[in-house]
């Protein structure tokens, strides 16, 4: 009987107590129905939660601090003791191990381990291997949800409140002045013809700086975010943005001259700090547009610049008027910038469009295309021309680390990863999971869909302690295979530590060995008998990854319960 064994970073909670007595009554089930059941418990030492909390505490974080003072009433002194993680991950363990002897667990505390003993690495090492073996570990070039202070791509389990981070792309689409571009972040490069001014957030700070080989505008916070995505970016200087303000730009495929517009709503570390404004069929445009002419203009140039300004119409869609951005702004009732249902109102006018949406005649050669295929035809005419690029971004923005770091998009370089992607591998898990009774049945859904949803090699996810010597947590494994397999090792996470324990303990797991020559060349087991328990092994042993979610299966839905796919 496994289950998913805790991290100690913090003290046992009302979540240990429900999924180790839903194992726990499994287990006793089974007993009582006459079968050998085995419920060994493991503790996780390995992955960023419990580093992170170790160095929140060593940081002196009063939140943290608080936490440990007022609500886990752990004496100023022992908290000293708790800044080494390692020296934290034993305080806890001992905590969750005594709760759950107070309870009652049925486990077999002779069978207890934690994810850094050495046989551990070695089983972890063993799978990388066999998954080597079959063509399921991949090298590549990826994007990863990451921390620039942890300098670690973060899962779900890194980030404060459990957020899966999401990464998605964008376009940008590259408006332009003297020889200098001003690139815009968007989702519908499509509307770059109803584009009718940019927005810059006006108590911004802004640079120029090179990017490639070209001469950008982006806020200050974007340049780490180029960085990560592996573009060479220089600053040359700093701009305020009232420097900006009021200038124009060519739009790159009208080649109109627009102007630049104070937007307060514009978030300086989301896209490029430059948004392009398309008040016909963007609500928050359109209303942020209503809400800048209202006030008095900074001057009056500005003054008549704004009051030229008017929304273009460039989609039409059945059942809206020429302005379709106007016609939700009303329907929801939108007061003023800040109205929450402007959210809903881009929603609904975004899908309407996309699905149903056709170009009019002021789009060129894109007149009477559907909005969709317009998009497609748009963005590789602007990529022959050089004037769009994509950026990587976190959908779900803001996602922080547990070390307080705001998460950004990296792209790692030549890293190894598990293949999720595999088409054979798909189908294997698939009937593996037609064989597999669920509980509740109703949840298969969910297990066929993340199946088909994971993507090669989707999170290569841990913590590196081997980074940071003397304050991580690692192996004893060889510094060249750690740095391998640790990429990896966190989608590993649970095993079952069988009847083979001592047997392993003395032998390792030798490289290539199997589990069941180990046994019958060291015993006078017969090879028949002693290669079952390393088929069984095979077949208990889950081998997916930890960021398949089932929430209902587990309270804090961080991780799942897991597949038989390997063999
Ligand atoms: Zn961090």
């Amino acid at each position: 009987m496994t289950a998913a064994y805790p991290y100690p970073n913090s003290p046992q909670h009302i979540g240990h107590a429900r999924t180790y007595t839903i194992a726990d009554v499994n287990a006793r089930y089974h007993r009582m129905k006459g079968y050998n059941t085995l419920f060994p418990m493991g503790f996780h030492y390995t992955g960023s939660p419990l580093f992170a909390m170790a160095k929140r505490l060593r940081e002196g974080d009063p939140e943290i601090i608080e936490t440990f003072t007022k609500i886990y009433g752990i004496p100023k002194s022992t908290q000293e003791k708790l800044k080494d993680p390692k020296s934290m991950a034993s305080y806890f363990r001992d905590d969750i191990k005594k709760g759950m002897v107070e309870i009652g667990f049925s486990i077999d505390w002779r069978r207890e381990f934690t994810t850094i003993d050495p046989l551990y690495s070695r089983y972890i090492e063993w799978h990388f291997r066999t998954l080597n073996r079959k063509g399921l570990i991949t090298r590549g070039t990826h994007p990863v949800a990451w921390c620039p202070n942890d300098k670690s791509p973060v899962g779900v389990v890194d980030t404060q409140g459990d957020v899966e981070p999401d990464i998605g792309e964008s376009f940008l689409v590259k408006f332009e002045r003297d020889g200098v571009f001003y690139p815009t972040s968007t989702l519908r490069p499509e509307t770059v013809f109803g584009v009718t001014n940019l927005w810059v957030n006006p108590e911004g700070t802004y640079v120029r700086a090179k990017v490639d080989e070209e001469s950008w505008i982006v806020s200050r916070e974007t340049v780490e975010r180029l960085q990560h995505q592996n573009h060479k970016v220089a600053v040359e200087r700093e701009i305020q943005a009232p420097e900006l303000l009021w200038k124009t730009v060519r739009n790159p495929v009208a080649g109109n001259e627009l102007p630049i517009f104070p937007g307060s709503f514009v978030e300086p570390d989301n896209g490029t700090g430059v948004v392009m404004s398309v008040p016909g069929h963007a609500p928050y445009d359109y209303q942020a547009l209503i809400d800048l002419k209202a006030r008095n203009a900074d001057s009056a140039e500005a003054g008549a610049i704004l009051q030229s300004t008017n929304p273009i119409s460039i989609i039409r869609v059945e059942g809206f008027s020429d302005l379709p951005a106007k016609d939700l702004i009303e329907k929801f009732g939108v007061k003023d910038q800040n109205d929450p249902h402007l959210e809903q109102a881009t929603q609904e006018l975004y899908s309407k469009e996309f699905h149903d949406g056709v170009m009019k005649e002021n789009t060129g050669g894109y007149s009477g295309m559907p909005v969709a295929k317009a998009r497609e035809a748009i963005v590789q005419e602007l990529t022959r021309r050089g004037k769009i690029e994509t950026l990587l971004e976190l959908k779900n923005a803001p996602v922080v680390c547990r070390c307080g770091t705001k998460c950004l998009v990296h792209i790692l370089e030549n890293q190894w990863f598990i293949n999720y992607g595999d088409s054979e591998w798909k189908k294997l898990a698939h009937k593996c999971l037609d064989q597999m009774v669920i509980l509740p049945e109703e949840i298969r859904a969910e297990f066929n869909y993340t199946l088909d949803w994971l993507r090669e090699s989707i999170w290569p996810t841990t913590y590196y302690p081997s980074t940071s010597p003397g304050t991580g947590l690692s192996s004893r494994s060889s510094k060249r295979t750690r740095r391998n397999y640790l990429t990896l090792s966190s989608t590993l996470l649970y095993w079952e530590k069988g009847p083979l324990t001592g047997l392993q303990r003395r032998q390792g797991f030798r490289r290539e060995s199997s589990l069941g020559s180990v046994l019958s060349s060291s015993t006078s087991i017969p090879s028949t008998c002693a290669t079952r328990p390393e088929n069984s092994s095979r077949t208990i042993y889950p081998s997916t990854y930890s960021t398949i979610r089932f929430s209902s299966l587990r309270g804090s839905g961080r991780k799942a319960s897991w597949l038989t796919v390997l063999s």
